[in-house]
């Protein structure tokens, strides 16, 4: 599934319906909570892949939006089920973007992002380049089990500060404040955060072109 495979515009997008169950293409708690709340007002039942026992695919795509896709659609052809799949991360424009698509990679088998925003330190150190701005990215793709899809992109822009700032938040937040922000991610409530983050904004999208009107 790359990404030039002809997708819906979200004009044409189906809307799901109050009662329909849809599948969210991953096996990550966290993330599973956060959008069962997020969909629970709309009527919406949400189900885990890992319930579903569906496998997890390799994400193989080279952008945020492909492996967004192929998450959504390996979901959707095994449970018969629409599912959502999101695909997000932190990119420094003095560094071509990285760590991209790699953000999670970057954090290695430990998860540990102190070493992952160290490495994003270091890298822009040795690029020479004292241009700081970065942004977070988060897609969204609602796959049928028909084949169709459709999908939707958050972004916030802002600046990759050093050393990292605060204690909240997880990944990348701590070295990232937003345009128009003086603190980080990491020193923002929860609820500040999640009202301008790439991921609300994404959702803000797939919520006015596929959810049923409350
Ligand atoms: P995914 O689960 O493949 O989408 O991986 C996303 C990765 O991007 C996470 O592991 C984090 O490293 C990073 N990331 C995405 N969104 C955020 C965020 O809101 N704050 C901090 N890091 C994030």
């Amino acid at each position: 599934m790359s990404d030039d495979t002809p997708r819906l515009a979200p004009r044409l997008a189906p809307r799901l319906a109050h009662g329909d169950r849809l599948v969210l293409a991953s096996h990550n708690p966290g993330k599973l909570a956060e959008f069962a709340a997020m969909l629970a007002e709309h009527g919406v039942t949400l189900v885990s892949a890992a319930d579903l026992d569906l496998p997890e695919p390799e994400e193989t795509e080279d952008s945020f939006t492909g492996n967004a896709r192929l998450k959504a659609h390996a979901a959707a052809g095994a449970s018969g089920l629409p599912a959502l799949a999101d695909d997000s991360g932190f990119c420094v424009e003095a560094l071509d973007g990285a760590p991209g698509i790699f953000s999670a990679r970057w954090a290695g088998p430990a998860r540990d992002f102190g070493v992952a925003m160290q490495r994003v330190h270091d890298d822009l150190q040795a690029s020479g380049s004292d241009d700081a701005h970065a942004w977070f990215v988060s897609v969204l793709c609602l796959a049928f089990p028909d084949g169709r899809d459709v999908v939707f992109e958050g972004r916030i822009n802002g600046q990759f500060v050093w050393p990292p700032r605060g204690t909240g938040g997880h990944g990348y937040d701590p070295v990232f404040v937003p345009n128009g922000e003086a603190r980080s991610f990491a020193e923002m409530l929860e609820s500040e955060k999640n009202a301008i983050s790439h991921r609300a904004r994404a959702f803000a999208q797939f919520r006015d072109a596929c959810l049923p009107a409350q």
